[in-house]
């Protein structure tokens, strides 16, 4: 009997590992989060318990999974992108190890690898960001991230579930001193075939972005103005794959063209360097 929390990637089904298929495909039951693609919960065999966690509180997640472990099922806890990346795949690992289940971790594509990357922002590129910060929008408490820390730490700066507060979000970051100019792009359902990405100066984001459907991921720094050229390529190979998708990818509403991307680009690296 175990216990796998395995990450299912961030959204298109074909995201996941080798070894996280491998469980499911052997597995007698699956607890699956609302993001995970439907086709990933179909590969579990037709007699599997297929249990969504939806409307159950974290606490009775933990205890469901306690207790089908100790009936020696073979279980698959299938969560979006990375079970330790913002997905409370700790409370479960712990809640799993204080019960004396045996568990194992599955790694996931998680979003900040994948989303950015399907909208055409690297999160590093040498000469432009050399620093990832990641933070949620959303703590525990309540409390509003520490937008001091975050300007000061510099480079790429992406938020997890930020678009409920987009506005509030960019508003303190600008207080706290980040340039009303700075690129930043909202990709909403990344990976997935009705994606779409929007990219403004971060005093403008939440103005055009604001209302784009969730999941979405924020990414605000210099490497946004990159998309210009990188998104077009994944975008078209986005159409071939989906053309019912077609209408969502061909027109997101990129403010930053190439020129005015270079311009940023070239600007800011004399800034950095005088
Ligand atoms: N464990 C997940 C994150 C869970 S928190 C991971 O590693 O990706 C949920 C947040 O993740 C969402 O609010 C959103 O900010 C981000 N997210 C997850 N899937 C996404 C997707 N397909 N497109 C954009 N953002 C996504």
């Amino acid at each position: 009997m175990t216990v796998a929390l395995v990450g299912a990637g961030p959204g298109d089904p074909g995201l996941i590992t080798v070894r996280g298929l491998a469980l499911l495909r052997a597995c007698d039951a699956v607890v699956y989060d609302r993001l995970v693609a439907p086709e990933l919960v179909d590969e579990t065999p037709a007699d599997a318990l297929r249990i969504p966690r939806d409307g159950l509180l974290q606490k009775q997640i933990d205890d469901l999974l306690v207790a089908l472990g100790r009936q020696g099922l073979e279980v698959v806890r299938l969560k979006g992108g990375d079970p330790y990346v913002f997905g409370r795949g700790g409370e479960e690992a712990l809640a799993l190890a204080q019960a004396g289940i045996p568990f194992e971790v599955v790694p996931g594509i998680s979003s900040i690898a994948a989303v950015p990357a399907a909208a055409g922002i690297p999160v590093t590129h040498r000469g432009v960001s050399d620093r990832v910060t990641i933070a949620t929008a959303h703590a525990a408490d309540g409390s509003a991230p520490d937008y001091a820390s975050l300007v000061a730490a510099g480079g790429t700066l992406v938020l997890f579930m930020g678009l409920g507060r987009l506005r509030a979000l960019a508003d303190g970051l600008i207080r706290a001193g980040m340039a009303a100019a700075t690129p930043a792009a909202v990709v909403s359902r990344g990976t997935l075939p009705d994606q779409e990405a929007i990219t403004a100066t971060l005093d403008e984001i939440a103005d055009v972005a604001g209302d784009l459907p969730g999941p979405a991921l924020v990414v605000i720094g210099d490497v946004v103005a990159l998309s210009g050229r990188l998104g077009l390529q994944s975008r078209r190979a986005r159409l071939e794959d989906a053309p019912d998708a077609a209408h969502g990818l061909a027109d997101p509403m990129l403010v930053l063209d190439e020129r005015e991307a270079d311009e940023a680009l070239a600007s800011r690296a004399e800034a950095r360097s005088r």
